[in-house]
Formats: structure tokens, sequence, C-alpha cells
């Protein structure tokens, strides 16, 4: 069982659902009369963007790009390279990162830069999770879920080595499972 390797609960379903329908809500009010597209930063924000997207109200596209930062490991090596593009030009389109969690910041600095240089009539950052501990490049966060401590977190679309996706909640997994004490 998946459940095994948790240590504990950090958000629960439930809790999860009330901040996701609190940031849509932001979210309606600030593109009231526009149609953003939301882009998805694969693969750790795919539960994220499929449950916020639909408690958006306004007509809206959605996009899916993919970054690698981390390998297998726990930590970001600060070597960020693009696995898949966007399908749609941004050209003159209001764009929402929807990112799962930021941590050193080194992957949406980078990302963050390449959007930019694409002439989006707007650009804000959305991230379900944020490890302010961890930062070492300065990333401006427009929406942003839940601020958690230095732990490494899985579950709801977050892994570690491309496993526990699949779990509905947030926890930290034990150091056990990835070699530490
Ligand atoms: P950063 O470049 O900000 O250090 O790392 C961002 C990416 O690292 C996230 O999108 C995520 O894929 C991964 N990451 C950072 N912290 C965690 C964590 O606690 N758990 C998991 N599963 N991934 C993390
Ligand atoms: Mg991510
Ligand atoms: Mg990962």
């Amino acid at each position: 069982m998946l459940d095994q390797d948790i240590e504990r609960v950090l958000f629960t379903e439930a809790q999860l659902d009330t901040r996701i329908g609190e940031i849509a809500a932001e979210m309606n009010r600030d593109y009231a009369g526009k149609e953003p597209v939301l882009i998805s930063v694969l693969r750790g924000s795919f539960v994220f963007m499929a449950d916020l997207t639909r408690k958006i109200t306004l007509p809206c596209t959605v996009d899916f790009m993919s970054v690698s930062s981390y390998g297998a490991g726990t930590k970001s090596s600060g070597q960020v390279q693009i696995t898949k593009d966007l399908s749609d030009d941004i050209e003159g389109r209001d764009i929402i990162v929807v990112e799962d969690i930021l941590d050193s910041g080194n992957t949406l600095s980078y990302l963050l830069e390449i959007l930019k240089a694409r002439k989006p009539a707007s650009v804000k950052l959305c991230t379900l999770l944020d490890k302010p501990d961890r930062r070492v490049k300065d990333v401006h966060v427009d929406y942003s879920g839940f601020t958690i401590p230095d732990e490494f977190v899985v579950g709801y679309g977050l892994d570690y080595a491309e496993k526990y996706r699949n779990l509905p909640y947030i926890g930290i997994l034990k150091p056990c499972v990835y070699g530490g004490e």
C-alpha cells in the first residue's frame, strides 16, 4: 500500500478542495471579461490543474509543457530543460502558469523568462504549494495554495521517482523511502 510510505498527511482532499475553490474564485474575479490560458507544468501539476480548471467559470483554454529539473532525486539541480513545449502560441494572451510546488525557484524563474520572451499580454503564476525556506531565485507568486515547511511531499500529482502521484492527498514521505534517516 502506498499509504504506508507516508509519515503524515499535510493536506486532506477536503482541505485541497476548499483552498482550490478560493483560488478559482480569485481568478474568476481577476480575469472577468478575459480569456486566460492556463499552462500546466507537467507532470506534477496535472491533478491540481484538473481540479482548478473545473472551478473556473470563465472561458479559458489550457495548454501543457514539461520541464525536467530533478531526475529521480529530491533536490533541484538548477539544470532545467524543456522536454515538451506548448501546443499554441501565447503572444497577446493572458497566461496563468500552474505549478505544483515552488521550491528553490530554479525551474520557474527559467520557465517564466522563456514564456515572457514570447510576448504574452500578461503572465501570472499560480502554485499549489510554496516552500520558501529553500528559495534561491526570486520568483513572484500571484496565487499560492499553501506555504509548507522544508519537507519532501508527495501525492496529488507530486511524485517521488514517479510514484505517489495518484495519492488523493498531500503527505510527507517517510525519509527512509528515499534513503534518509
Ligand atoms: P525548484 O526548481 O523550485 O527547486 O523545483 C520545482 C520542482 O521540483 C517542482 O515543480 C517539483 O517537481 C519538484 N519539487 C520540489 N519540491 C518538491 C517536493 O517536496 N516534493 C516533490 N514531489 N517534488 C518537489
Ligand atoms: Mg512542478
Ligand atoms: Mg518530480
